[in-house]
Parts: C-alpha cells; structure tokens; sequence
C-alpha cells in the first residue's frame, strides 16, 4: 500500500464533468489499495473573478480580508469533489488547509508554510477516507487564513507529501508532462520521462510555466517524487526527481523568455565600488538583474550592461538616469525587444561541447548572440526577440534530431 498526494489545478475542477473525472482518477488510486490525499485549486478562473469582484467592493482592500475572500475558491472545489466521491459510494472527507494543519508565516497573500501538522489527515486516512485537502491556503499564527500567491496549490501538495512522508506527489494539469521544448512551437519536441529538481527549477525559472517554483524547491529540500500529468490523458507524465539513477543527458530542454530587457550603461568610469553603486540602485528597488557583462577597461572607462525583467525595464531607466551626474556614465540604452533563450540539462557540466554546438545551432541560423551566461546545468543566450523562435527551434533541432 503507498499514500499519494494528488493535485489537481483549477482547469481539471472547471464543472461538474472534470470533478467528476477527477473523482474517477482518486478512487481508482483508492480502490488499487492506495491512501490517497487530494488537493484541489480553485474551479477556472473562480480567483480571478474573486479578485475583480473585490476590486468592485474596495480598491484597497486589506490582504487580511482578500486572503479570506480568495481561499473560498478551493473550499468550493473541495466540497463539490467530495459530493462527488460520495455519489459514487465512496468514504470521504474534505478539509480546508486550516483543518488540515498546513502553518503559515503571517504573510497575507504571499503565505510561506512553515510546517503541516498532519495528524487530522492521519487520522482520517487510518479511517479508510480520501481526504481532499483546499490549496493554496493556510492559517497563521494569529489564526488568520493566509494564501500561498498564485498557483500556490502546488506548493501546499508537496508540503503535506513532506509531512506524510507520501510515496508519491502527483501534479496533475492540463499539460502531460515537461517537454524537451514548448509543443506549440516545436511540434517534435518529445515529453522527458525524467528530469532532476534543479532542471525543473531552471526550466521553471525559465519560462516553461508547469509548475508553482516554490514547490519544486520544497520537493528537492524533502525529497519529494513528483509527477507532472495530465488529467485528461492520463498517460505517464514527467517524474521530478533526484538525478542519481536517471539517465544522464546532455540536454534537457531549450527554454525561451521574452520578457527581458537589456540595459547597457555605457563609458562609467573605471575604479573601484561603480558596480556595486549601481547595482544597488537596482536592488533598493527590488529590480532582479540576470546576466551582467562588464567591457575590458579602456581610457579609465568601461561599460556595463546586464538583463533585467521587461516589466522593470522603465522604472530601471529612470532611476539610472537620475543617478547618471553621480554615476559618472555617458549613455545609457534600454532594449526590450529581446530574448534569453536556455538550454538545461544536469549532464551538461561533465560534457564537453555543448556550448559550442548551441551557438552552432544559432550560427547556422545567422542569429547574432548579445550576450552569453553559463552556470553548472543552463547555458543562457540574449538574442533579437525577434529571432527567438527561430532560435529555439534551431536549438532544438541541433541538439534533439538526431
Ligand atoms: N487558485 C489559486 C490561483 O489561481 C491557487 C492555485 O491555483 O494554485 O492562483
Ligand atoms: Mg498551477
């Protein structure tokens, strides 16, 4: 007998036919003799909509009264999957996370667990019960409900497997897996059977949206299996898993991320603490900088230029160009029309070669690198946004089409 958690997001509880089929897929892990706790994102867009119907009431509203209001999305969805597995004879139960002893940091809205205690979950499973479990939400020490950010249900499944020591987490979504590259652009990119948790960060970190990053960061720190699948097809997904018996590739998967920019601070004079101002200029302002490349020095000037998130592209202009007098730089550029595109893969490290067959790939496809950064497992490209389909697909190709 194994204990599973089973998550299933928002699209899998969208009406009564999903609920219902997603009813089928835990008493069939129930009937093979399997405890089975079951965690449930909010039907559809339900907090969205929970979200703008706020916004009609208050445009301020405190966090405290928006967690409460957001975590009665999942207790709908809990309750009505209950029905559900009671109608077809099943024992059940249903628990919001507060029931469930999932502990939270005092954090409305951006709720970090602390700790599940499990011992209700426990005693429900002793009594032969699927326990459904509402994600996404904890209680705090105030004994406030808190939430988890977005698309934090993911993150409440892999802390109740770490707390129950379960065999198995399982994800199901509307994707069926982690793939070698996004389908929608390259068709022939294949679903990984595998792949460690520090390759799903990356990839994660990346722009391949298939899972809450938290909670892959909380799998790797409990050792928790996962599994990415899809409620529809229920065919075998992606295990998230440590690397030690998994086939060593290379190459993973090629990620994409179009919402960067690049900023390029040009002629700052030479000599010591330039970079350290400048870089915390952009912190103050919690203004994330990804790959940072510093020009040779030359006539007491150098130029230093660096990627940062789209969205914080404008606020990052004007703080540098307040600060240019201070500074000391000549110019200064801001381009959003660019893309990092990544290759990941934990074998990378131990091979030889890789980076020069990715920019052979971009070669061949005459697209110009801007600029280059390379860590243990991902090798990062910024190129023309424009180019960045073309460059994924050449990639992909490269390293994939043999
Ligand atoms: N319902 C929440 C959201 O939409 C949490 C989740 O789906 O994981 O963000
Ligand atoms: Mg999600």
């Amino acid at each position: 007998m194994s204990l599973i958690v089973q998550k299933f997001g928002g699209t899998s509880v969208a009406n009564t036919e999903r609920i219902f089929n997603v009813a089928d897929i835990a008493t069939s892990a129930y009937k093979e003799g399997n405890q089975v706790v079951v965690v449930v994102s909010a039907q559809g867009d339900t907090t969205d909509d929970l979200i703008a119907k706020a916004a009609e009431i208050n445009d301020r509203p405190s966090k405290r009264e928006m967690d409460v209001l957001l975590s009665t999305g999942e207790m709908i969805s809990m309750s009505l999957l209950a029905m559900a597995i009671q109608k077809m004879g099943y024992p059940v139960i249903s628990l919001t996370g507060w029931q469930a002893g999932v502990e939270t940091d005092i954090n409305y809205s951006e709720a970090r667990i602390r700790k599940v205690t499990a011992e209700r979950i426990r005693s429900e499973l002793d009594r032969n019960r699927i326990v459904i479990v509402a994600g996404f939400q904890g209680i705090n020490k105030q004994d406030d409900i808190t939430t988890l950010g977005r698309g934090g249900s993911d993150t409440t499944a892999v802390a109740i497997a770490a707390s129950l020591d379960a065999d198995l987490c399982q994800i199901y979504t509307d994707v069926d897996g982690v793939y070698t590259a996004d389908p929608r652009l390259v068709p022939d990119a294949h679903k990984l059977s595998a792949i460690t948790y520090d390759e799903m960060l990356e990839l994660a970190s990346l722009g391949a949206q298939v899972l809450h990053n938290r909670s892959v960061e909380m799998a790797k720190k409990y050792n928790v299996d996962l599994e990415v699948i899809s409620s529809f097809t229920r065919n075998p997904g992606t295990k998230v898993k440590e690397g030690s018996n998994m086939e060593k590739m290379n190459v993973s998967g090629v990620a994409r991320d179009n919402n960067c920019a690049r900023v390029a601070i040009i002629n700052l004079p030479d000599e010591p603490g330039v970079a350290f101002r400048v870089f915390s200029l952009l912190s103050k302002r919690k203004i994330n900088v990804d790959i940072i490349l510093q020009s040779v020095g030359q006539d007491h000037h150098k130029s230093i230029t660096f990627t940062i998130p789209e969205s914080c592209a404008e606020e990052a202009e004007k703080v540098l160009r307040e600060n240019q007098e201070n500074l000391g730089f000549e110019d200064l550029s801001v381009n959003t029309a660019v893309a990092k595109v990544s290759i990941v893969g934990a074998g990378m490290a131990s091979n030889a070669g890789v980076a020069a067959k990715m920019f052979e790939a971009l070669a061949s496809a005459g697209i110009n690198i801007r600029m280059i950064s390379t860590s243990e497992i991902k090798i990062s490209v910024l190129i023309n946004e424009e180019d960045s389909d073309k460059a994924v697909k050449a990639i992909h190709a490269k390293f994939f089409n043999v």
